[in-house]
């Protein structure tokens, strides 16, 4: 599974977000090399502390937030062996009603059974059945529906029957949406209950087969392979048999008038499932397909394990993307794109997370919730590891840095072990706080490098042969690692796995000129209790000279190190964590000149990178804004991106204000957009010339919308003419209204509340509205308006086809407080089917309680 993209788009675009194109930028000019001038010209008196070593931070890098709240979840017994499952289901459009029945086939475990539970929310049913016709007796209760077997089921022997039911508008699990006539279902994590009476939990693994009926001009997709289709009646049914067994949380049924592109990978067949009007962005989004899955194929050695992969665009999803096994279901928006829109929209992340699902996830599955990294964190590593291979290694480097810093927002925010069972309403929740998706890649990321590629993928080989269509648990893994590499990683485990958190070090250097030693003193200085201690890591450094560069690795060993490196000439600069392996933070106070020095020679993006962050920090300095400025100039579009962003903090000198104009006119449009939305810091009439001229005609909305937002801060309410005319414009996703919208919030002038309150109806897109709801609460806080604002946005909460604007409405209510909400968001609390907008709702209503 994967968040929807649209819904992280809200938020400010960092270069460490998202993926990244797979088409090379074209090159700036080479950066002109500053550093020997530093060398050679006597520093003058001003900057002399860019040669000194600063002192430690005098704060914490990171404090650990609060474990996240919940009760504890064991996995769940099961009771029986769920077989084999036959459904037939048709989609009543009329009254958005699943109207199914279903053969199951179970064996009883080691004891004897008289009744069968099955999982089956908010149905009617209207009547279980023997094979042979004979009525079975039964218990519903709106959730369970409990089966009576005729006579004892001894143990390990089967026994089937036939349940006949209907789920009239399901809350969750089929979704009807009318515009494009599409129906399709979303089982993880426990939904698929709400439309299929079932075994919904993912410990126990079956086969399937649909038999899904469609009016005639459409089609149904499902899992395996399809077996066949026949009218019946004025509607044609198609016919899916899933013959590997496989958790049914992965069941999935779509319907609608779809065209099929036909692609392959060797002899397996790939299917494209698109709009008749959307063949050409189906193919860009996806039709790189078939190289991912011979990336995957060869890194794993197990050959994709299924016969055939369809991917469907979904319209209105609630996710990104969810790997329903062979037939994984995106979201449309984040699929589709028209060639301008790249290199910023880019589907690859996308595809191969939920191909890397393919095997981890459906082929092997986690045995309960509390070790859904096994499913996620291994999908956003074969995803990582698709941008690393497939598209460049500064992709990779970038992808795995971003992640690396989304694990430790997370601990910041709520710090947990990755292998957790504690949740609120919905085991949804261990989700998305950051443990799962980017921890448990990073987790794997730093196996890979200790054991080194070959032994890694061996181990990687052999988990996944020895787990083959079965559930795991994080064990599972560790104990094939240590078969394959012969290294006890209990410890690893441990730490990194079960305890949590992650070092952070002080790092210190010193420089014997005479005997040509530099000496690494390092201290792991995290807050340590019974979940996380000492790492003891061993840490990759470079050092580079004029002589030469000098690798070395420093082994931490008790929370210390000390380790000495004779160097061929004086260090110019020094990398701790060189290639950012470790998950960690370190304070390694250096002065100016070797940052400099760092952002210039670094061969690793991250390493530049890291030097644009210290640097940031010190433009005070001559040398350190020189040394932006140059890196406006940087071979990777990631580190002039995060150059032009750090100059952007730096007031008005003119050769920064010259740097940012120059770089809205880089050849990646990425820079050009980090370049508009800088020229948000700077005043006068270059600015807002080049501003408009960017908000108006640059060939990438992206950097249309970025300069849309940076109008009202150069102009003020003078750029209403500009963002009035964005908002009368349609767009690819509404990205130039939602843009202006946005803009909007910083406009001072008394036309911003009328024309913000016309885009929260249903005639506008998603996206927008929901921008259109958080600017409004933003001026409403600051204008003393909120009573105003609360009304108009309070009956969004009951929005029933879009949970994001519902979700929208709680957080707004919550952030308005006005006692006033409470009894409505009650009243939706009562009603909600949506975990994610119930967590938003509690959270709303503990703010407006709080004192
Ligand atoms: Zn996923």
């Amino acid at each position: 599974m994967n968040l929807r993209l649209a819904a992280l788009a809200l938020t400010p675009a960092g270069v460490f977000a998202c993926a990244s194109p797979v088409t090379p930028a074209p090159l700036p000019s080479p950066a002109p090399d500053t550093t020997r001038v530093v060398a050679q010209v006597p520093a003058p008196p001003d900057t002399m502390r860019s040669y000194a070593v600063p002192a430690f931070s005098s704060t914490p890098l990171i404090t650990w937030g609060p474990m996240p709240p919940g009760t504890p979840h064991a996995e769940r017994a099961r009771v029986y062996d769920l077989r084999h499952q036959i459904v037939h289901v048709r989609f009543d459009w009329a009254r958005h009603a699943v109207v199914g029945s279903t053969t199951i086939r179970l064996a009883a475990l080691d004891k004897p059974l008289t009744t069968i539970p099955l999982d089956a929310v908010g149905m009617t049913i209207q009547k279980v059945s023997a094979p042979n016709g004979a009525r079975l007796r039964y218990d519903y209760d709106g959730r369970t529906l409990t089966v009576k077997l005729p006579g004892t089921l001894r143990p390990r022997s089967t026994t089937s029957f036939v349940v006949d039911y209907e789920s009239v508008k399901p809350k969750k699990g089929a979704y009807f949406i009318d515009r494009r006539h599409v129906v399709w279902t979303q089982g993880e994590t426990e939904d698929n209950r709400y439309w299929v009476p079932t075994w919904d939990y993912p410990n126990d693994k079956t086969t399937w087969e649909f038999y899904i009926q469609t009016d005639t001009g459409e089609k149904a997709l499902s899992n395996g392979a399809l077996r066949g289709q026949r009218r019946v009646g004025n509607q044609v049914e198609w016919h899916w048999v899933l013959d590997q067994p496989n958790s049914t949380y992965l069941m999935t049924a779509v319907t609608g008038d779809y065209v099929v592109l036909q692609d392959k990978w060797r002899a397996t067949p790939v299917g494209y499932w698109t709009y008749p009007d959307s063949v050409e962005a189906t193919w860009r989004g996806m039709g790189k397909t078939p190289r991912m899955i011979e990336l995957f194929s060869n890194r794993t050695g197990v050959a994709y394990p299924w016969v055939k992969y369809d991917q469907v665009n979904a319209p209105d999803y609630i996710f990104g993307g969810m790997e329903n096994v062979t037939a994984t279901t995106q979201a449309d928006d984040d699929i589709l794109h028209p060639a301008w829109a790249e290199p910023q929209a880019n589907a690859e992340g996308l595809v191969s997370h939920e191909l890397g699902h393919q095997w981890y996830g459906d082929y092997l599955t986690t045995r309960d919730w509390s070790h859904i990294w096994l499913n996620e964190g291994f999908a956003t590593f074969m995803e990582q590891t698709w941008t690393e291979f497939g598209m460049s290694r500064d992709d990779g480097d970038v992808d795995r840095l971003g992640a690396q810093r989304e694990t430790m927002e997370a601990d910041r925010r709520a710090r947990r072990p990755i292998v957790y069972d504690r949740w609120v309403t919905d085991p949804l929740e261990l989700f998305f706080s950051g443990h799962i998706y980017p921890k448990g890649a990073t987790i794997l990321q730093m196996l890979r490098h200790q054991l080194g590629d070959s032994a890694f993928w061996q181990a990687m080989n052999r988990y996944t042969v020895q787990h083959a269509k079965g559930n795991v648990v994080s064990d599972d893994l560790r104990q094939a690692f240590e078969q394959v590499s012969g290294r006890d990683l209990k410890s690893f485990f441990d730490k990194w796995v079960y305890g949590a958190g992650f070092p952070v070090f002080q790092v210190s250097y010193t420089w014997d000129p005479a005997t040509r030693g530099l000496t690494l003193d390092a201290r792991e200085v995290q807050q340590r209790d019974s979940l996380t201690g000492f790492f003891d890591p061993d840490v990759d450094v470079e050092i580079l000279t004029d002589a030469g560069a000098v690798q070395g690795v420093v082994q931490v060993r008790g929370g210390t190190a000390h380790a000495t490196f004779p160097l061929p000439a004086e260090p110019r600069s020094i990398r701790w964590d060189k290639g950012n392996w470790l998950l960690d933070l370190a304070d390694f106070p250096r002065p100016t000149v070797m940052l400099e020095y760092q952002l210039a020679h670094d061969d690793d993006v991250v390493g530049r990178l890291e030097a644009v962050d210290l640097l940031a920090a010190r433009t005070d300095e001559p040398i350190a804004q020189r040394a932006l400025v140059a890196a406006t100039h940087d071979r990777s579009h990631y580190v002039r991106s995060v150059a032009v962003r750090a100059l952007a903090r730096q007031g008005s000198v003119q050769s920064v204000a010259d740097a940012i104009i120059a770089a809205t006119r880089d050849g990646d449009a990425r820079v050009r957009q980090a370049a508009a939305r800088a020229l948000g810091s700077l005043r006068g009439s270059a600015a807002s010339t080049r501003a408009r001229e960017l908000a108006t005609s640059d060939s990438s909305l992206y950097v249309r919308g970025a300069a849309l937002g940076s109008l009202p801060a150069i102009e003020g309410a003078a750029s209403l003419d500009v963002i009035r005319a964005a908002l009368a414009q349609d767009s690819w996703r509404d990205m130039l209204r939602r843009q202006a919208v946005g803009a909007l919030g910083d406009v001072d002038s008394p036309e911003v509340f009328p024309l913000l309150t016309r885009y929260l109806g249903d005639s506008t897109q998603r996206d927008t509205r929901v921008t259109a709801i958080a600017v409004l609460v933003r001026r409403a806080n600051a204008a003393g308006r909120q009573a105003e604002v609360a009304a108009a946005v309070t009956p969004l909460l009951d929005v029933e086809d879009d949970l994001f604007v519902r979700d929208a409405a709680a957080r707004a209510l919550g952030e308005l407080k006005q006692p006033s909400s409470v009894a409505a968001l009650e009243a939706r609390r009562r009603v909600e089917a949506e975990s994610r907008v119930v967590n938003t709702i509690d959270a709303a209503l503990a703010a407006l309680r709080a004192p």
